[in-house]
């Protein structure tokens, strides 16, 4: 019944979704995987948008216990891309067809707003019907508003867990009302906005996860990013249990289900969990793929768990074993901007 109003209705009250998570069975999963398909496709048809993803720093000042980029990990060789070199991984994208690019880093303060803000426009100068999508965590209010109005399009920031105990526990170094300050600022300020989670964090509960999903709904953002927790063995919880693929598929499912119109990443952690995790994440509901354009040279150094995918690819190599994935699995590529469905319309 549950799986059926939340199919109906797009929503569930958080006992529902803890009772669903408690009880749900192998076959209740296939009826949600496929009301999530169902859904996405009246949304979104059988599209699924790319993303040229460029990873430019992996300098971090916070020290989260799950991440293998931690300012803490001294083991981690550090980079920093010049503002050159991220426009020739836009050109390489440019030229590979994409028409979003993410610059995303670890939190480094060596590109200020006035460095990042030049570069955004740069980017717009030269590829003017692109879209800027940002991931660089918490900043000044300020700096968000200016590289807004250099031209950024998108922000991704996950909320990482909903529940309070849970991200200070994991955050020694953040605070739980900052980063969701950060993100009602940043729909304030006109970005479509992504928020989301990690899947089976140690410690974390169904109603953890409930909470997840409730917090969603409430902010109902652009863009969710759910991937399972990879343990990365530099960091403090490197001897943890990492999520499961079913566990992260079914929060893809519910989360389409409860904000029907936003756009999920099928994350490059469920490609690295299992073979077929980001087949399997488009068919539970996903309807993005985040290809990397990262250098070669520094890939492998922006772990942010172990045995990242794609590490000695080049992005040429990314670019078309995505789209046969994407065929393959029986959907079609598509290049454009892919705005989120509630801020097309
Ligand atoms: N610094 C930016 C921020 O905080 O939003 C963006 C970069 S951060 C490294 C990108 C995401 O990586 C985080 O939001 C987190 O969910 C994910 N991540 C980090 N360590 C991970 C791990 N061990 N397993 C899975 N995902 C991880």
């Amino acid at each position: 019944n549950l799986l059926e109003k939340v199919y109906q209705t797009n929503s569930l009250t958080k006992v529902e979704i803890i009772y669903l998570l408690e009880n749900i069975t192998p076959e209740d999963r296939e009826i949600l995987y496929s009301h999530a398909l169902k859904t996405k496709q009246k949304y979104y048809g059988n599209k699924v948008f790319l993303r040229g993803l460029i990873e430019f720093s992996n300098i971090c000042r916070q020290d989260c216990l799950y991440c293998g980029i931690r300012a803490s990990n001294a083991k981690v060789e550090r980079y920093r891309l010049t503002p050159g070199e991220i426009l020739g991984c836009c050109d390489i994208g440019y030229d590979l067809g994409y028409r979003t690019f993410v610059l995303q880093s670890g939190e480094d303060l060596w590109y200020t707003a006035e460095i990042l803000g030049a570069l955004i426009q740069e980017i717009k100068k030269r590829y003017p019907e692109v879209a800027i999508t940002l991931s660089i965590g918490e900043r000044r209010v300020e700096t968000y508003q200016s590289l807004f109005a250099s031209g950024a399009d998108r922000f991704l920031m996950r909320h990482e867990t909903a529940s309070k105990d849970l991200y200070e526990k994991l955050h020694p170094t953040m605070h739980f009302e900052d980063r969701q300050a950060c993100l009602s600022t940043l729909k304030d300020i006109g970005y479509q906005v992504g928020a989301g989670f990690m899947v089976g964090l140690p410690g974390q509960t169904f109603a953890d996860l409930a909470e997840d999903l409730r917090y969603l709904s409430e902010i109902s953002p652009d863009m969710i990013g759910i991937g399972p927790f990879i343990p990365h063995s530099e960091t403090p919880l490197g001897t943890e249990k990492g999520g499961t693929l079913e566990d992260t598929l079914v929060m893809v499912a519910l989360a389409r289900l409860l904000i029907p119109g936003s756009l999920i990443p099928a994350t490059t952690a469920l490609g690295t969990l299992n073979p077929q995790g980001r087949e399997l994440a488009l068919k539970a509901g996903a309807n993005v793929l985040m290809p990397i354009i990262t250098p070669t040279s520094v890939r492998k150094q922006y772990a942010l768990y172990e045995n990242k995918i794609c590490g000695d690819d080049k992005p040429e190599d990314c670019r078309y074993c995505i789209e046969r994935r994407i065929q393959a699995a029986g959907f079609e590529m598509d290049l454009g901007r892919g705005d989120s469905w509630q801020f097309s319309s």
